[in-house]
């Protein structure tokens, strides 16, 4: 009797030494004052039950003992980005270029932005994408502190290859550990954004991947691309800078996940402007082009937003900068573009989990799902802003983030 008493409270002490980082054992409680699960339903006073990394229960006017009371902040599923360039990062010139670094330099600026993500509470992320993400992607896996990770690893983008040379590019990116396939159909928006890969080359590369069983996911601004990847059973679109009503019914009726990005991606070049400057397109034309992009694109993204049906999914194309300021595409989505704040929500969360392959898994609160859940000041349906306010985040069931007082 005495030594298992012994025994437990050892164990007990070791629990409480490792409470915060460790995924626990014990059933722990948490509370707030309101809940968005991420597939339109709004809780009051709920607490959230979550075991072995898992969430196991979900109950509104609780009045169970909680291990977290976060008083009377928000408590949503962890933020989900379809769309980043995680390693991207401003290296020791302070330039996008990265001149002159190391490799051990590239994997901790790597390190440093899926930290930077995770703390703002994206609780996952998919990066399209470098091949050093899959060693990012093994090192938060084995518990290094990020969201989760998917790659597409290198994007295919050379439109003098065949469809077959393209179709065993695909392969050969599947074999290397990819989770999905990214297709450059256009050009960049700073070279005006034409279409670049024809009607059987898109097709053949999104066809691939589907046989695969793998996503493929469409760099589109000309509204010929944006068509031509609906049409050719490609899974996603993005950017679409020039797609018009036509293509949002398209898509729509195709099933087709369409990620524009009004919010981060061109305000970081232009509030970043010397540190891009001079690298490749990014010339004095490029600039221009992106500015003038600016109005055509959010006029695009209100337009869109009225397409029945069309599923909106959110994304940033955070690249050197951008990383931790991922809400800020979602803030202007219903701030500058008119999306119901809960579309937002819901487009950020379960829709882009579904567009990831794991809504079964996360981007809702519910029993059954992981424990991805994070805490903001303020209620988001009424302050879209209150998403840049993140004051609690846990993966997994693991607790990285709680600035609130604990029990
Ligand atoms: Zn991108």
């Amino acid at each position: 009797m005495r030594l298992t008493r012994l025994a437990l409270s050892t164990a007990c002490a070791v629990l409480a030494v490792t409470g915060v980082a460790a995924a626990q054992d014990t059933p722990l409680v948490i509370r707030a004052a309101r809940l968005i699960d991420g597939r339109g339903r709004v809780l009051q006073n709920a607490a959230v039950t979550v075991e072995r990394g898992r969430i196991t229960r979900v109950e509104a006017r609780s009045a169970a003992p909680a291990t977290y009371d976060l008083g009377t902040l928000t408590l949503l599923p962890g933020l989900i980005d379809t769309h980043a360039h995680i390693i991207a990062h401003f290296g020791r010139d302070g330039r996008a270029s990265n001149e002159g670094e190391s490799d051990a330099e590239r994997a901790l600026h790597a390190l440093q932005n899926a930290y930077d993500t995770l703390l703002a509470g994206f609780t996952t992320v998919q990066s399209i994408g470098a091949p050093l993400d899959k060693e990012l992607r093994a090192a938060i896996e084995r518990g290094a502190p990020g969201p989760r990770l998917l790659t597409s690893l290198e994007s295919l983008n050379d439109p003098a290859l065949s469809p077959e040379e393209l179709r065993r590019r695909v392969r050969t990116r599947v074999a290397e550990g990819a989770d999905l396939i990214k297709l450059f159909a256009s050009k960049s928006i700073r070279e005006g954004g034409g279409q670049t890969m024809t009607d059987a080359q898109i097709a053949a590369v999104c066809g691939e991947a589907k046989a695969l069983g793998k996503r493929s996911w469409v760099h589109a601004h000309a509204a010929t691309a944006v068509a031509a990847a609906a049409r050719g059973g490609c899974w996603a679109v993005t950017h679409g800078f020039y797609a018009t009503r036509a293509e949002f019914a398209l898509m729509a009726e195709r099933g087709v996940y369409f990620e524009p990005n009004i919010g981060l991606l061109i305000q970081n070049y232009l509030r970043n402007k010397p540190r891009y400057f001079g690298i490749g397109n990014f010339d004095e034309t490029g600039f221009a082009f992106m500015e003038a992009a600016v109005p055509v694109n959010l006029a695009m993204f209100k337009d869109a937003v009225r397409q029945p049906g069309l599923k909106l999914v959110m994304g940033t194309d955070a690249g050197a900068g951008a990383h931790g300021r991922n809400a800020d595409e979602v803030i202007a989505r219903v701030r500058e573009g008119g999306q119901r704040p809960m579309d937002a929500i819901t487009g950020v969360t379960s829709l882009g989990a579904e567009s990831l392959g794991l809504g079964d898994r996360i981007g809702t609160i519910a029993a059954g799902m992981e424990a991805d859940l994070i805490a903001v000041d303020g209620d988001p349906l009424s302050d879209i802003t209150a998403l840049s306010r993140v004051l609690f985040v846990m993966k997994g069931g693991k607790l990285y983030r709680n600035e609130t007082r604990r029990r």
